[in-house]
């Protein structure tokens, strides 16, 4: 058989092992051949595209493996107001969007009250100075918060019984929501895009993931704080797009999984909040806020029965947790569930464990829980003076232990949480690997499996994908660097210049 595609001159980590070979044949979907020097010349044929790494690295595609798909797309479409300083440019920014926008309102997306010299949010007051006439809702980066001008609170309708509306002295609302207020209107906002809307935003976004090497994302969808729309719509309409999109639904609905056929759910399915809204559940007081401790969602009594109810129907689950506090009510539910059933192997995964301590890193490996991790926080949040440092005081010395994780022999995959972090794997490559905090380093290999061969594994997928292997599907990346020396301050700085997913090459940059 000759090969459809072949790669030459490559730094090729097979990710079996610590293997590399030079070249890897394709031929339809699925790698054919993978070999030293130029073994591969009985594959080439008259029809053969040969395409040279000139030494650089080839990977397999990488897995992100906590994606927000409809979310990121959506805010593809916003205003991005990461970068305002004070609220007047807020005001003078929206005043600006108001002459040209689309659809039914202006939608401003990833502020944080510590961008602004105001030090808190803006609130009704300060957006209608500058818009009155359009509905205006903006969030916060993690969508724990969302602020309304007058025009808006009157358009998208909250029940002014709800929790988490903020007012003033004199009892009237400041446009500022949070909690179930904010997750109300959330959903309200989603119910009523059309899934044209959907499948345009969702569509607009597939460069920009080829352009980044990622050949599957893990579609976390649905739920509190998003609607059940978007779970519907990834169900429906994921082998449209080019890359593989693996439905997590956000639910506690089982009879509902079960019911469309899924094997897994949950996802961002809130066990605790964030570390920037002070709503992840610690064991100890927030250092820029005594007396906060966070919050649960859930009691020990109810997360028991939900999680042993998936045991029983043999489902995957995944849970959020970030604090130290909601990852030790996980791991006692899911000790509590396998003592009672006795079911192992479902891969059980919990979302961010940012947390983590030893014990508890201890108790997941026994329990063969995956921890699903954004090394890229570490990037935005972590080290000296950074938000972390700000919640935790000293204990930023204890966020994302990658180091210990990986002794541990936890199994870690990786993802973005786009669109809380940009969907870059080897961002997320490079922050694993510059951890702020030096103990808690990976090197360049461990950081790859997260994002490959233990991505695959997350899902069940590791038989066909996360290696270079011959029989496993031809997601294939190669880059314009040899990543394994390259300076690791410096990893960030490589880029993909070749994706081919199942076989076929979607983005090529070599030219
Ligand atoms: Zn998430």
């Amino acid at each position: 058989m000759h090969a459809d595609i072949l790669i030459k001159n490559g730094s090729c980590m097979t990710m079996e092992g610590k293997e590399i070979k030079d070249w890897v044949a394709i031929g339809q979907s699925r790698i054919i051949g993978v070999g030293t020097e130029n073994d591969y010349d009985t594959l080439l044929g008259e029809h053969t595209v040969v395409l040279d790494a000139r030494g650089n690295t080839v990977v397999p595609g990488f897995i992100d493996s906590h994606f927000h798909v409809v979310q990121t797309a959506l805010d593809s479409v916003s205003l991005d107001l990461s970068g305002v300083s004070t609220h007047d440019d807020v005001g003078e920014r929206i005043r600006e969007a108001s002459k040209s926008f689309v659809g039914d309102y202006i939608r401003g997306i990833r502020l944080e009250e510590g961008q602004f010299v105001e030090k808190r949010f803006p609130d009704r007051k300060l957006l209608d100075k500058y818009c009155n006439d359009v509905p205006v809702v903006l969030n916060s980066l993690e969508y724990q918060v969302s602020m309304l001008n007058t025009c808006a609170m009157l358009f998208f309708k909250i029940p002014f019984t709800a929790e988490g509306i903020e007012t003033d002295e004199r009892q009237m609302p400041t446009g500022i929501f949070r909690k179930q207020a904010n997750a109300i209107l959330r959903s309200n906002i989603l119910k009523n895009i059309s899934d044209k809307v959907r499948k345009e935003a969702v569509s607009g976004i597939m460069e920009t993931l080829l352009m980044n090497g990622i050949t599957t994302i893990n579609a976390m969808e649905g739920g509190f704080m998003y609607s059940d729309k978007d779970a519907d719509f990834v169900f429906e309409n994921s082998r449209n797009f080019p890359i593989d999109m693996e439905l997590f639904y956000q639910t506690t609905d089982i009879d509902k999984i079960k019911s469309i056929g899924l094997k897994r759910l949950g996802g961002c399915l809130y066990i605790d909040g964030t570390l920037g809204a002070r709503t992840a559940a610690l064991s100890f007081e927030y250092a820029d806020c005594p007396g906060t401790m966070g919050s649960l969602c859930f009691t020990q009594q109810e997360i028991n029965e939900f999680v042993v109810n998936c045991y029983r129907n043999n489902l995957q689950l995944s849970l959020y947790t970030i604090g130290d506090r909601a990852i030790e009510i996980a791991l006692n539910a899911h000790e509590s569930a396998l003592y009672q059933t006795g079911i192992t192997g479902l891969r059980h995964r919990l979302e961010h464990a940012e947390l983590a301590n030893e014990n508890q890193i201890k108790r997941a490996k026994e329990l063969g829980i995956i921890f699903s991790m954004q090394p890229t926080y570490e990037n935005y949040w972590g080290g000296r003076g950074k938000m972390y440092e700000q919640r935790l005081g000293e204990r930023y010395l204890l966020t994302n232990p990658f180091r210990q994780i990986v002794d541990n022999q936890v199994v870690i995959c990786g993802g973005s949480d786009s669109d809380i972090t940009e969907p870059r794997p080897l961002l997320g490559i490079h922050s694993a690997v510059n951890h702020p905090v030096e103990q808690h380093r990976v090197d360049v290999y461990e950081a790859l499996k997260m994002y490959t061969c233990n991505g695959a594994y997350a899902i069940f997928q590791e038989k066909e994908k996360g290696m270079l292997k011959p029989g496993w599907l031809a997601d294939v990346v190669i880059l314009d660097d040899d990543i394994l020396k390259a300076p690791p301050d410096k990893i960030e700085k490589i880029n993909v210049c070749v994706t081919i997913k199942s076989g076929e090459i979607l983005y090529n940059s070599l030219g």
